[in-house]
């Protein structure tokens, strides 16, 4: 027994051998348990010098059940021991004994591991593991993860609050179900594939409930060990009341609050897209310039407020002539202009006279109550392959609503040949 002495001295847990009591062996992880600068200065000493007096009965009673022949040689169960270094300190420590042989004659093997921190450490752990749960369970975006195939093999509970289901109904489920759009979620699996990533990535699900909400996912591609694709692990966010605002700042910033049509900013913004969409394909595309005649007499008799009313009702009256796919919007003062996509010149001008008569169909009312009537003047242009840009067709939209004034107001006029009459 314990013929390999050198196996014993390498140990990272302290071994002592004992005769009577009397460590007779002491390896190098015992000396630095017992903090002694030396194996040397631990021979020859009890080893009940170091067990603290409160547990000193416990181990000589275990070291004597092991010396007995009962316990056939079988190691007795670790047990915790509070121990007294060299310099003092107390140390907690596990340790086994076991039935050996030294110099021929009986003695005991002990086998000690340094518990000391070690209920530090697991409080530690445990208070972290803790901490990561609350995180983890108030975490206001919701972590998931994907397989290869696109189903959801883990997702955390805040999907409780951003999709109002439980975790267990969404895992083992494709994560496609919870897209309105199946392009969102084609389009996200490109980026991802491409990149390994995505950070902010926009798209929208549906709820429990069956509302829309617009999200945000952060997300990053798994590989297995062979480096092949695995699945998907990120976080995705509720972020409906932010593109909420966005969308109304959007509305603010583009539409005239008075008329309810678009601003001179938006308008001439929309339009160029539709000017580019004719200078592609070549269609007809029609603009009309529409200006509230003597306007400047209806403030002056009725007041400023009166006006605005007259503004906004005028609006109607125009827009009320439109289709979903033209565009109207305030330019200025009691300035318009209505751009009618795929419309030849005829047609525009059926359009502007079907506002014009619309417009002097209203009927307004003064605050006394006495009925009055606005008319307006109109001019108007079409698309010309020889346009520079847009410009050129504004201007000349421009110079026939100075025209239509110039001939009395109330009618329209056009700078194109007429093709009609
Ligand atoms: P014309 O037939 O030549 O267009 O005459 P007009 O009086 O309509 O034209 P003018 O350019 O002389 O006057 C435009 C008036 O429109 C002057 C301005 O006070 C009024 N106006 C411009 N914007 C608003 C507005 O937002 N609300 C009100 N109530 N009036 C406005
Ligand atoms: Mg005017
Ligand atoms: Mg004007």
């Amino acid at each position: 027994m314990l013929h390999d002495l050198r196996l014993l001295q390498m140990l990272p847990a302290a071994v002592l051998v004992t005769q009577e009591g009397v460590i007779r062996f002491a390896n190098a992880a015992s000396a630095q348990l017992l903090e002694a600068p030396d194996t040397a200065l631990l021979i020859g000493r009890h080893y009940r010098d170091f067990v603290h007096p409160i547990d000193r009965q416990r181990s000589s009673n275990r070291v004597q059940q092991v010396a007995e022949p009962v316990q056939g040689g079988q190691p007795n169960k670790p047990s915790e021991f509070r121990i007294r270094t060299l310099l003092g300190n107390l140390r907690m420590v596990l340790i086994s004994s076991v039935a050996a042989q030294w110099d021929a004659a009986p003695a005991v093997l002990m086998c000690g591991l340094d518990r000391t921190h070690q209920s530090e450490i697991e409080a530690q752990l445990r208070e972290s593991e803790q901490n990561f749960r609350r995180l983890f369970e108030n975490m206001q975006d919701v972590y998931y993860r994907t397989d290869a195939q696109g189903i959801v093999r883990h997702v955390g509970p805040g999907v409780r609050r951003v999709l109002g289901y439980e975790p267990h109904e969404i895992e083992g489920r494709t994560a496609e179900s919870y897209y309105p759009r199946s392009t969102d979620r084609d389009a996200f699996k490109a980026v991802i594939l491409e990149h390994g990533e995505v950070s902010d990535f926009p798209g929208q699900m549906v709820r429990r409930d069956g509302t829309v909400i617009d999200i945000s996912i952060s997300s990053h591609a798994l590989y297995d060990h062979a480096g092949n694709f695995a699945g998907v692990e990120g976080i995705y966010r509720d972020v409906t009341q932010r593109k909420n605002l966005e969308r109304e700042l959007q509305r603010l910033a583009t539409t005239d609050m008075l008329t309810g049509m678009a601003n001179r900013r938006a308008f001439l913004e929309c339009a160029e897209s539709v000017y580019a969409h004719s200078r592609h394909s070549g269609e007809p595309l029609t603009l009309l310039m529409l200006d509230l005649d003597h306007f400047k007499s209806i403030n002056d008799r009725f007041g400023h407020l009166e006006g605005d009313r007259t503004l906004a009702e005028f609006a109607q009256a125009v827009k009320s002539q439109l289709r979903a796919s033209d565009v109207a919007g305030r330019l200025g003062g009691e300035e318009f202009g209505v751009l009618l996509p795929a419309t030849s010149l005829d047609e525009g001008r059926q359009v502007a006279l079907r506002i014009l008569h619309s417009v002097r169909a209203l009927q307004l009312h003064d605050e006394a109550g006495n009925a009055y009537h606005v008319t307006a003047s109109l001019g108007l242009s079409t698309f010309r392959g020889t346009d520079r840009s847009l410009r050129d067709m504004l201007d000349r939209a421009d110079q026939a609503l100075y025209q239509a004034k110039h001939h009395g107001r109330n009618q329209i006029a056009s700078q194109e040949p007429c093709s009609d009459h």
